[in-house]
């Protein structure tokens, strides 16, 4: 189908960031996600204590579910409201480091140290800063970064996972000419010579 309509649009991220303090924010959800609890053995394939990824995170309460199932949660989010909101909201104590490879980027971990959260661009992290994970709960982020960063954005998603890694994505389905994104519609082709 034709994604033509979608192909040039950029979103900012003055604009997310004007997202947040707006509370335009629709995306957000307070339950968990279904498609997370209905898929949850295949992300975990039988292990305990993974290293799970929720890039582009927000403030997704799957990551508090997780953590709480015992593994360790790594996110990464521009929005620093977003990322204190994660905590406030599931009243859990933090502290904030400034990250040295990166300039003007902070990480915010749990108290307990389980969940550490990235507030800073995705293009900016590697692999030599976050390590490599066993499991990627990929729920509006691909479908929310800009069409022409995809290709940047899986390479770096690839690099990011171990060898015996499992990595959930949502996508969404509908007639890319009827509206503009975010959320962006990716064809199932485009997943599949993207991830390969
Ligand atoms: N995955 C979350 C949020 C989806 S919305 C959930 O399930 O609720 C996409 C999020 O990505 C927004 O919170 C936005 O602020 C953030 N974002 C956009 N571009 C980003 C970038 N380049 N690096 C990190 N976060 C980004």
């Amino acid at each position: 189908s034709d994604v033509g309509s979608q192909k040039e649009r950029v979103v900012t991220e003055e604009e997310w960031l004007e997202k947040w303090e707006m509370g335009n924010i629709g995306f957000h959800k307070e339950e968990g996600h279904p498609l997370l609890q209905k898929y949850l053995d295949v992300l975990l394939n039988g292990r305990s204590g993974l290293r799970i990824f929720f890039p582009l995170c927000g403030k997704a309460v799957e990551m508090k579910w997780l953590a709480d199932m015992g593994h360790s949660v790594v996110g990464v989010e521009i929005s620093e409201q977003a990322v204190k909101d994660f905590f406030s909201e599931h009243s859990l104590p933090y502290c904030e480091e400034p990250v040295p490879e990166i300039s003007g980027a902070k990480m915010f971990q749990s108290t307990s140290g389980n969940i550490s959260l990235y507030c800073c661009s995705i293009y900016d992290l590697s692999s030599s800063i976050i390590g490599k994970f066993d499991g990627v709960w990929d729920r509006g982020a691909l479908i929310a970064v800009n069409p022409c960063d995809r290709q940047r954005y899986a390479s770096l998603m690839i690099s990011l996972v171990e060898k015996n890694s499992s990595y959930l994505l949502v996508t969404v389905s509908y007639d890319p000419n009827k509206h503009k994104g975010p959320p962006f519609y990716v064809p199932e082709s485009e997943i599949k010579s993207l991830f390969g």
